[in-house]
C-alpha cells in the first residue's frame, strides 16, 4: 500500500523577474494560473494525501478560491522572504503522522503526475528522492570574466522538482539549517548538507521552471493554449 505523502506547492515567490505585476503563480497560461495547475497535477497523483499551498501574505483567499476543486484537502498558508522559509512554514501545517513530503516549485507546472509518484517511489529506497536532467551543453568555470575551465559534465545533472524526503529527516534539516543561519536553493542541498542520502530519477523536459516570460509563453505552447498576460 502507498505510504502517505503530502505536497507542498510553493508559490509564495514575487516573481520579479516576469514583471507581471501580480505573484508568478497567479499569472494565467490559457484558462488557468500557473498554481492551479501545479497543483491539480499534485492532486492527480494517487499517492499524495492532502496538499499545502504556500502563497504570498495576503493572497490566501484569493488562492483558497483558486484550489476549491481540488479533490485532495488543500491547507493554504503565507511563505516567507525566501523559498527556504517557506518550505519551513508550510511543514509547520503538515501532519504529524505524515510519512514523506514532496516540495514542489509551483512555477514547474508542468510536472506531471506520473513524474510525482516515480520520485515517491524513489524515495522510499533512501532519505529522499529528486528528479533530475542530464546537462547536454559543454559547462564552462569562469573567472574575471574569462574561460578558466572545462568541467566534465558526466557528473553533473541539473535538478528539478517534485522532491520528496521523509518528512521527519524534512523537518530535521530545516530546523538545524535554520538554527545555523544557512540558506539553500533547494531541499536536497539541505540534505547533502546533513550526510542524508537523496536518489535520483529522470525528470521531464517539460518541467522546466517559468522565470521569464519566455518561459510563460512556452509553457502555454506546451499546453496547447494561449498567455494573455
Ligand atoms: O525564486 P525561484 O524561482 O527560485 O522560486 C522557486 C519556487 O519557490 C517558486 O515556485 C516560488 O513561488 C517559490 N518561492 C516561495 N517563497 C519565496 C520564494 C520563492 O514559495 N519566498
Amino acid at each position: 500500500m502507498a505510504r502517505a505523502t503530502v505536497a507542498i506547492v510553493l508559490a509564495a515567490g514575487a516573481g520579479e523577474r516576469l514583471g507581471a505585476g501580480e505573484p508568478k503563480a497567479f499569472v494565467t497560461l490559457g484558462s488557468r494560473t500557473i498554481l492551479e495547475i501545479a497543483a491539480a497535477n499534485a492532486d492527480a497523483c494517487d499517492q499524495i494525501a492532502s496538499l499545502v499551498v504556500a502563497v504570498p501574505a495576503g493572497t490566501e483567499g484569493q488562492a483558497r478560491r483558486m484550489l476549491s476543486a481540488l479533490s485532495k484537502p488543500v491547507a493554504v498558508v503565507a511563505g516567507g522572504a525566501s523559498r527556504q522559509e517557506s518550505v519551513r512554514l508550510a511543514l509547520a501545517v503538515v501532519p504529524a503522522d505524515t510519512e514523506s513530503v514532496a516540495v514542489h516549485d509551483a512555477a514547474r507546472c508542468l510536472a506531471s503526475p506520473a513524474l510525482f509518484s516515480r520520485v515517491i517511489r524513489a524515495a522510499d529506497l533512501a532519505d529522499g528522492a529528486i528528479p533530475i536532467l542530464p546537462v547536454s551543453d559543454t559547462v564552462k568555470r569562469i573567472e574575471d570574466g574569462m574561460v578558466a575551465a572545462t568541467v566534465p559534465r558526466e557528473d553533473l545533472a541539473l535538478a528539478q522538482t517534485p522532491q520528496v524526503f521523509r518528512a521527519d529527516s524534512l523537518r530535521d534539516v530545516h530546523i538545524r539549517g535554520a538554527a545555523e543561519g544557512l540558506s539553500f536553493t533547494d531541499d536536497a542541498a539541505m540534505f547533502e548538507w546533513a550526510g542524508l542520502r537523496v536518489a535520483t530519477v529522470v525528470g521531464e523536459q517539460t518541467n522546466f521552471k517559468i522565470t521569464s516570460r519566455a518561459d510563460v509563453l512556452r509553457a502555454a505552447a506546451a499546453l496547447g493554449g494561449g498567455f494573455d498576460g
